[in-house]
């Protein structure tokens, strides 16, 4: 069965689009710790993160950074931390998240509630600063 995740890549599910290329998407996670919070997905359904390739890990990690700059200067934060997780869905991904100190990177944390205009608005803003 298709992960959510690749729900998402071809259009089943919606979501915030952040950015896409031929084996990557990114997208904005909707239990965003900071405004801005991303996921970035490999299309081919991989569980575990660190199952992926070397090749297509060094990949993904560049396509991730060109976003992680456009989300530092957008979202005007310190630093974009990164984090692998994966505990609730198991298609593999990047949590890309803008921190101004440590603890913003501590997933125990309660999530943001943005409205659609505001997820809309903070995803088109990385998209066009790519
Ligand atoms: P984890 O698997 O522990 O890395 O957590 C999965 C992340 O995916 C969580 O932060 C969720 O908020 C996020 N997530 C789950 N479903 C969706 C969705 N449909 N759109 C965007 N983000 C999602």
């Amino acid at each position: 069965m298709a992960s959510i995740f690749s729900k998402i890549i071809v259009g089943e599910i919606p979501s915030y689009t952040v950015a896409e290329s031929e084996h990557f998407y990114a997208f904005l996670d909707i239990n965003p710790l900071a405004k801005g919070h991303t996921l970035v997905v490999p299309k081919e359904e991989v569980d575990y993160f660190f199952d992926l390739s070397d090749h297509r890990l060094g990949e993904l990690q560049i396509f991730a950074a060109r976003i992680a700059r456009s989300m530092k200067q957008v979202t005007n934060c310190k630093r974009v931390g990164q984090a692998v997780l994966g505990f609730e869905v198991p298609h593999a991904h990047l949590h890309l998240v803008p921190m101004n100190s440590t603890s913003d990177l501590d997933f125990s944390r309660p999530k943001l509630q943005l409205s659609s205009e505001e997820m809309s608005q903070i995803a088109e803003a990385i998209a066009l600063n790519l």
